[in-house]
């Protein structure tokens, strides 16, 4: 089989991964020279604490054990499974985090409460008083902004496996074929258009009504920390954006404790993960009305508590997600040929290579 791959984030290379590694040949479109979407922009957190249960856990589980063993033959994609640390500062806070390791999803998730001794001797970079936290021991990272390009390296080493950079699909001309920007068109079996948050052009005109929304967050990244972060850390405002945290306890954190108004503002959660320089890549805002401000703005970042390296880096970055909250990924087949694969949200690193796989089950590769 011949499958053509449009789109060089996570979403598109994990398809072309699971086409390769089922020993077929695909041509893989990119409008870039190389990835430059969501994909690159994002933290690497392989989050799997935060997902709900039933299908999204499941597809998070699965895609974890996929990356483990994808980093193990490519380790410059970074793979490395160093959990997280949810922290919590009160009594309300702390019953969210006991609720979730009481679900009975639980031990899949590798939830414990842990004491602030116990969160320090596993990651002694961390400073202030905190009353304890939830620790994740299935929760792990990549390195997202060299990730898409050691997989394709790896990809290229296979021999069946051709990246076309720098041309936009702009048309389907039949099926399993597209016309790019500059006229050429491409054949396969089966056409995968994995074009992220582009949701207008090609997109709109297969697909009018598509069920997913924006989504535009901001991100920063320091100077090297100095020290080991050994674990990706979160703060307890996660409990309200992640699917896991329901029922009693987070309603009564929610009425008992409000965000802090920069919080509130930029709908933060403040997450955290360890960069291979040793730097910090810290986020994360969400912003849902269009059109999007194309300001990076600074009052996020006065949020932080801990005195922290120089900022290196800022930049924001856009995902498309699902709006039925209990869909992991669009999957639609557009037209004879084409399936349009999108809207993971904030979970496509985590969700990719399982998504992949199920494209790949139901199209019979
Ligand atoms: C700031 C931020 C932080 C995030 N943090 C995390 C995280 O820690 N963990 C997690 O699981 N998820 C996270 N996410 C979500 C995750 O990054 C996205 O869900 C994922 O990257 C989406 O991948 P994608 O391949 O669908 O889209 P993209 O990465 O946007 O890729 C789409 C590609 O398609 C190309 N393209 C579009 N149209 C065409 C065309 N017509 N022809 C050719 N090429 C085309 C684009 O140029 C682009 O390269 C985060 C997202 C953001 C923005």
């Amino acid at each position: 089989m011949r499958v053509i791959v449009v789109g060089a984030g996570v979403v598109g290379t994990m398809h072309a991964w699971q086409a390769v590694e089922r020993g077929h040949e695909v041509v893989h479109i990119e409008r870039e020279a190389e990835a430059r979407g969501a994909s690159v922009r994002n933290f690497g957190l392989v989050w799997v604490g935060g997902r709900a249960g039933g299908a999204e856990l499941e597809t998070a589980l699965r895609a974890r054990e996929l990356w483990e063993g994808s980093g193990a033959r490519v380790p410059g994609l970074g793979f490395r499974p160093n959990g997280s640390l949810t922290l919590v500062t009160n009594e309300a806070e702390l019953a969210v985090a006991r609720a979730a390791t009481e679900l009975p999803d639980a031990a899949e998730r590798g939830y414990k409460l842990l004491d602030a001794a116990e969160a320090r001797a596993l990651n002694p970079a961390l400073r202030g008083e905190f009353a304890g936290a939830l620790w994740c021991e299935r929760d792990g990272a990549v390195e997202p902004r060299v990730a898409q390009r050691a997989l394709k390296d790896a990809l290229l080493a296979s021999g069946r496996y051709t990246f076309v950079g720098g041309r936009e699909v702009r048309e389907v001309t039949g099926p399993g074929a597209v016309r790019d920007d500059h006229g050429a068109t491409h054949t396969g079996d089966a056409v995968v258009l994995c074009t992220g948050a582009w949701l207008g052009g090609l997109v709109r005109e297969l697909a009018p009504k598509l069920p997913v929304r924006r989504v535009r967050l901001q991100m920063m990244q320091t100077a090297p920390l100095g020290e080991a972060l050994t674990t990706s850390v979160a703060d307890a405002d996660s409990f309200r954006y992640y699917p896991a945290y329901r029922g009693e306890a987070l309603t009564a954190l929610a009425a008992a404790q409000q965000q802090t108004p920069v919080a509130a503002e930029h709908k933060m959660q403040l997450l955290m993960v360890q960069r291979a320089d040793g730097g910090l890549t810290i986020g994360d805002t969400h912003e849902y009305a269009e059109p999007f401000n194309f300001d990076v703005v600074e009052d996020p970042y006065e949020h932080l508590g801990r005195p922290l390296p120089p900022i290196r880096h800022l930049w924001a970055g856009v995902y498309a997600q699902c709006v039925d909250p209990g869909r992991v990924v669009h999957r639609e087949r557009a037209t004879d040929g084409v399936w349009l694969v999108t809207g993971p949200g904030g979970r496509g690193i985590t969700c990719s290579p399982a998504i992949a796989e199920t494209t790949a089950n139901e199209l019979g590769w």
